[in-house]
C-alpha cells in the first residue's frame, strides 16, 4: 500500500504558500525519491513569481520552477527526482477535479516528465476548516489506468536539501 511522506518543513512550506495566497490558488511540485511503495517528499517548489494566480485555477512560472528543480538535483547529488504536482483549493475540499484528473494524466504520458506514476498532491480549505492534505497516484497496468487516493503521512525525520 502506498503511503505519500511529507519530509520536514514540507508541510510548513505548503501552509505557508497556501495561506499567503488565499483565497487564490497557488501551487508547485514535488521533489524527492521512491522507496518501494512508498513516496517521500523532501522537497517542494513553489509557483515562481511570475506564475497567475485565479480562485479556480493557476498558471506556474515554469522557467523558474526548471531552474529551482535544477539547482536541488545538483546540490542532492541528482538523487532528488521530480514526484508530481501540488496545488490548494483554498474553498474547497482537496479532492481533484475533472481538469485536475486530466492534468495528472498528462504528466504520467508526458516523456519530458519522466513520472510514469506521478502524485497529485492538494490541500484544501472546505468551509473554512484547518487546510487538509489529500494525495492521489496515477497508476497504469495491462492498459486500463485509473487515479487512487493514498495515505499522506507527515515524517519530520525525512530532510530535505537546502533550497
Ligand atoms: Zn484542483
Amino acid at each position: 500500500m502506498t503511503i505519500v511522506w511529507l519530509g520536514a518543513g514540507v508541510e510548513k512550506t505548503l501552509l505557508a504558500e497556501a495561506v499567503s495566497k488565499a483565497p487564490l490558488e497557488t501551487g508547485g511540485v514535488l521533489l524527492g525519491w521512491i522507496t518501494g511503495a512508498d513516496i517521500c517528499i523532501t522537497n517542494v517548489i513553489g509557483p515562481g513569481p511570475d506564475a497567475v494566480h485565479d480562485t479556480q485555477s493557476f498558471e506556474p512560472d515554469s522557467r523558474w520552477q526548471q531552474d529551482s528543480i535544477a539547482l536541488l538535483y545538483e546540490r542532492s547529488g541528482r538523487r532528488l527526482a521530480y514526484l508530481g504536482d501540488w496545488h490548494t483549493h483554498p474553498a474547497g475540499k482537496p479532492e481533484p477535479s475533472d481538469q485536475d484528473r486530466r492534468t495528472l494524466r498528462t504528466i504520467a504520458q508526458s516523456s519530458t516528465a519522466r513520472s510514469p506514476n506521478p502524485v497529485m498532491l492538494i490541500i484544501g480549505q472546505p468551509d473554512g476548516t484547518p487546510w487538509i492534505a489529500s494525495s492521489h497516484i496515477y497508476l497504469s497496468r495491462h492498459g486500463s489506468d485509473r487515479i487512487v487516493k493514498v495515505k499522506t503521512v507527515i515524517a519530520p525525520g525525512i530532510q530535505g536539501w537546502d533550497q
